[in-house]
């Protein structure tokens, strides 16, 4: 079956926080999905919304194992992608970013579908270069808490770069840097969610280290955008593309920026830094802007009051 012929589109982790956002918006552009998660950080709560929809179907499957179904093109975002979740079962971890990465390109090679994936700046572990691009191999640690995630993320490219030239397969890959919105889960973990929840209810705000490590923040609906842009440029382009707000934060002021916002008296305490954190971080995006005609357009202020307002509604339900 060819590019053309086969009507569905594939998400792994569909049910997850971005794969979640990209679900609706396939639906909304009159696509039939197949969300495929195993719910391990998802949740069927984030596609609620979706479940009657006669062109949307769920199902439960682990992409570590085989997938046999038909679909024309596959975006495969599975893979936990909050530091305490991913290294919760760190062999899974890898095995999903990489098993998952191999039965996925097995399954777009039978049915000659066309595969995206969602890589991460964490490809580039704690860089010598400021702002990042495309073309750094990156410094990682092969060994460390976080490899499970930064080296089967790192291996998974590799696996779609060796289809690409041994079976000739259309690939895309997305790097994508730290992406926020609503339905992040509160407990999972990553700064945005909790500097916002700790802000709502009033407790420390818990700022690891010295608090002036950076990242750049993406807001989800930029992000999804930028993905469904890169699935479809022309074949010949394959990425990797950079995907991320330049707009570059250490966390105090991300902290101070989140006070400010909710209005919360909460304190800012400090924490042990965990092992292998990245320094800095920020995306360059001339890539995405020239292939993709892209850029994110969402402010970091702007996206953090639909985020506080989505919190707000949740720890109140
Ligand atoms: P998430 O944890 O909310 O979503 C991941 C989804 O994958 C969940 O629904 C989970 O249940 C599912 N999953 C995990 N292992 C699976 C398996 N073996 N089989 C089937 N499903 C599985 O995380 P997210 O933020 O939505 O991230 C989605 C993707 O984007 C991930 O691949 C992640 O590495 C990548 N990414 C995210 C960010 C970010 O800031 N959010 C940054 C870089 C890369
Ligand atoms: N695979 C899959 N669905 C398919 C085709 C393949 O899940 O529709 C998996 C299968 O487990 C296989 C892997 O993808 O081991 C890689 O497939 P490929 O054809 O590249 O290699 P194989 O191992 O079959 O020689
Ligand atoms: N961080 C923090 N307080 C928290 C959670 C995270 O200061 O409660 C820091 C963390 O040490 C890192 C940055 O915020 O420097 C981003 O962490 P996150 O886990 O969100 O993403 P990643 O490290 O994978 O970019």
């Amino acid at each position: 079956m060819s590019y053309q012929q086969a009507p569905k589109v594939l998400v792994t982790g569909g049910a997850g926080f971005l794969g979640s956002h990209l679900c609706d918006r396939l639906i909304a552009r009159g696509e039939d999905v197949l969300c495929v998660d195993n719910f391990y950080t998802g949740s069927k709560r984030n596609v609620d919304q979706l479940i009657d929809h006669h062109r949307f179907e769920l199902m439960r499957h682990d992409v570590t194992f085989p997938l046999y179904v038909e679909v024309n093109r596959i975006f495969n975002l599975a893979c936990p992608a909050s530091p305490i979740h991913y290294q919760h079962d760190p062999v899974q971890t890898t095995k999903t970013s990489v098993h998952g990465a191999i039965n996925m390109l097995g399954l777009a090679k039978r049915v000659g579908a066309r595969i995206l994936q969602a890589s991460t700046s964490e490809v580039y572990g704690d860089p010598e270069v400021h702002p990042q691009q495309e073309g750094y191999w990156g410094r990682v640690n092969p060994i460390g808490i976080r490899s499970c995630y930064d080296e089967g993320k790192r291996c998974a490219e590799t696996l779609f770069f060796d289809y690409r030239r041994q079976h000739n397969l259309e690939i895309k890959v997305v790097r994508i840097f730290n992406t926020y919105g609503p339905r992040m889960h509160p407990h999972d973990g990553r700064v945005v969610s909790n500097f916002i929840v700790q802000a709502l209810q009033g407790e420390d705000i818990t700022i690891y280290g010295d608090g002036s490590q950076t990242r750049s923040f993406c807001y989800v609906d930029d992000l999804v955008e930028a993905i469904l842009r890169t699935m479809d440029t022309p074949a010949e382009f394959t990425g990797p593309v950079n995907i991320g707000n330049p707009g570059e934060f250490t966390m105090i002021e991300l902290a101070e920026m989140v006070l400010r916002l909710t209005g919360s008296k909460s304190r800012l305490v400090r924490q042990p830094l965990p092992q292998d954190d990245p320094k800095q971080r920020q995306p360059d995006i001339s890539l995405a802007k020239s292939a993709l005609g892209w850029e994110p357009k969402v402010s970091l202020e702007d996206g953090l009051k639909e985020t506080i307002a989505y919190f707000k509604r949740l720890l109140q339900a």
